[in-house]
């Protein structure tokens, strides 16, 4: 087996300010916990840092005028008048000093493992800071500025590979769906909250892709307080027939872990046990992966999550108990982590029975319009 993970210690110098959501030490909790359980040097895993990509590449998704406007808006200052066109300013998006060499390096993280995979050098390869999946081609949004999943996808495809998206993430993977809407070559699979309840506000089974890519865009939107128990049975119900139909050479996967139960932005109910398993899942259905990182607001959950996915990937059993030294440096940090696992937790049941026909009517809805169109 050839894995690759691809990481640099670079990040912990981006910071997009106190108050945001999205903290930078995810990332290094992330790679600790890895490299305490041993899994950033197995014998075949490679470990490469990432340069920033070259603004050629960055062009084949994005305008110029937006680049120009990244550009400019490094040095951490940037005139409100301009930047508001292209979805910066305080918020969701801010100017932070070195946002265009941040915006670079996370492309860069993805298109590595892209080319690692495209030529065979790995056949897993896990970039956990990008998965940046809302940036559009002229516009930042939630939280991305620059949309490396959409750019590793397009290097996957310059190499003449058949690539299926599959989007765990808590929010609609909306920058990527459009990016692929008519193109039958890329199959876009996404499960998140529902659009009417989070940001962006989209994801609903109707879009389903135009022209001859019409069926190659799928959403499986889900009701708030989604569990693990109402997840993998409708998660198992549309994505394994999909990508069998579809046979693709490549997976490319988004982690995103604010599909938590604990985390602070979202209102689904998963634990990291079951994201592992739809990790598995999809893992098991793809002849090579390239997995990237997303969203995940509670950073203990984040490095929990990413290390079973890791697991998962070099197919191997980790304990639960998380190794010692860890334990004591999250605690230094004040995180009180003790177990990769989550402890169980039961839904009432009237919520519970309305999750699930919520998500029933939406696979149902999937196998109706889409399952057709693949033969299924
Ligand atoms: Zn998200």
């Amino acid at each position: 087996m050839k894995n690759a993970l691809v990481y640099s210690d670079e990040w912990t110098r981006f910071d997009y300010g106190p108050e945001h959501p999205l903290r930078m030490e995810r990332l290094d909790l992330t790679w600790r916990l890895m490299e305490a359980y041993g899994l950033t040097a197995r014998p075949g895993t490679t470990v490469k840092a990432p340069q920033p990509a070259e603004e050629a590449e960055l062009l084949k998704f994005h305008t110029e005028e937006y680049l120009n406007v990244l550009k400019a808006a490094n040095t951490g200052a940037a005139s409100a008048g301009v930047i508001c066109r292209y979805g910066l300013g305080p918020g969701d998006n801010p100017v932070f000093p070195g946002l265009w060499d941040a915006a670079r390096l996370a492309a860069g993280g993805s298109l590595l493992a892209a080319r690692m995979v495209a030529s065979g050098e790995a056949t897993r390869a896990f970039h956990f800071a990008g998965g940046l999946h809302h940036a559009m081609p002229d516009r930042a949004s939630g939280f991305c500025y620059v949309n490396d999943a959409v750019l590793a996808i397009l290097h996957l495809r310059a190499r003449g590979l058949r690539v299926a998206y599959v989007d765990i993430d808590a929010h609609h993977g909306d920058g990527v769906q459009n990016a692929f809407y008519t193109d039958p070559n890329v199959l876009t699979i996404s499960t998140h909250e529902r659009g009417d309840r989070l940001f962006p506000g989209t994801g609903f089974v109707e879009e389903m892709g135009e022209g001859a890519g019409r069926g190659y865009s799928v959403n499986l939107p889900l009701d708030v307080l989604t569990d693990p128990s109402i997840y993998l049975p409708a998660f198992d119900a549309v994505v394994p027939p999909l990508l069998g139909a579809f046979k693709p050479d490549v997976v490319v996967m988004q982690l995103g872990i604010d599909s938590h139960r604990t985390d602070p932005l979202t209102h689904l109910a998963l634990d990291v046990q079951g994201f592992a398993r739809a990790v598995a899942r999809i893992s098991a259905l793809a002849p090579r992966v390239v997995a990237l990182g997303g969203g995940g607001y509670d950073i203990g959950n984040v490095a929990r999550a990413w290390t079973a996915a890791w697991a998962v990937m070099n197919e191997v059993e980790i304990s639960g108990d998380l190794p010692e030294g860890f334990v004591d440096y999250a605690q230094w940090l004040r995180l009180r982590m003790t177990s990769l696992w989550d402890p169980p937790a039961v839904l009432d049941d009237d919520r519970r029975a309305r999750a699930q026909e919520y998500v029933d009517r939406q696979v149902d809805a999937i196998q109706h319009l889409i399952f057709p169109i693949h033969g299924l």
